[in-house]
């Protein structure tokens, strides 16, 4: 029987979640129209964690697609792309939000942020790396246009859309709702996640983090 696994992750936050090699994570747009950035190491080694530059290397494409896999910065493959019921919109060349995004942008250096719930989160479960990898940011709406241009567009996930993921080793998974509320990727309002843990072994220890 299918035992599933639930966290939820609140607007403007990060959880982090021990996932056991063949395990299913669904990661849930619960209200429509939010980004979700995710990171991922080994259980084994820490410095072992997904690689946004060396997926699109591996793939050959920009933006990740159903039935290919995410690789980590060894070239070994740490998730697999299984399932999207979204229009399909997601994001593999945008770093995370960060404090001097917000400065940069106008607002307050304390802004919450998806580097600093990333790390707050990682922490802990024993992750602090000393670089912050890439993320893959799903139901992110940037495609580029052709003239090579980024163009920044609000997410199309309608509420409940979901993208599924199957470990391909023991891991560690991080997500954070994006809080960028100054650019309109998240729509009119940021809002939270769901994860759905299922398959076989426990669920592990859960960190969270937040401004
Ligand atoms: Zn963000």
């Amino acid at each position: 029987m299918d035992k599933r696994n639930v966290v939820d992750i609140p607007a403007q936050s990060g959880m982090a979640v021990r996932v056991r090699a063949g395990q299913i994570i669904s990661l849930v747009d619960v209200e429509g129209e939010q980004v979700a950035d995710v990171f991922a190491c080994s259980a084994a080694r820490r410095d072992e964690w997904l690689s946004a530059g060396h997926t699109r290397t591996r793939t050959r494409r920009l933006f990740p697609r159903v039935g290919d896999a995410f690789y980590t910065r060894f070239y070994r493959p740490i998730l697999t792309f299984v399932d999207d019921t979204s229009p399909g919109a997601h994001d593999m060349l945008y770093p995370s939000c960060e404090p001097a995004m917000y400065r940069r942008m106008g607002a307050d250096e304390n802004h919450p942020n998806c580097r600093d719930n990333f790390m707050r989160a990682a922490k802990a479960v024993d992750w602090a790396p000393e670089v912050i990898p890439d993320p893959v940011n799903f139901f992110q709406n940037t495609p580029v246009n052709a003239a090579g241009e980024l163009e920044v567009k609000t997410a199309l996930s309608k509420p409940g859309d979901l993208v599924t993921l199957r470990a391909e080793m023991d891991l560690v998974f991080v997500a954070t709702a994006c809080a960028q509320d100054l650019a309109p990727i998240n729509g009119a309002r940021c809002t939270g996640l769901r994860l759905e843990i299922g398959g076989p072994g426990d669920l592990g220890a859960i960190g969270g983090g937040h401004e």
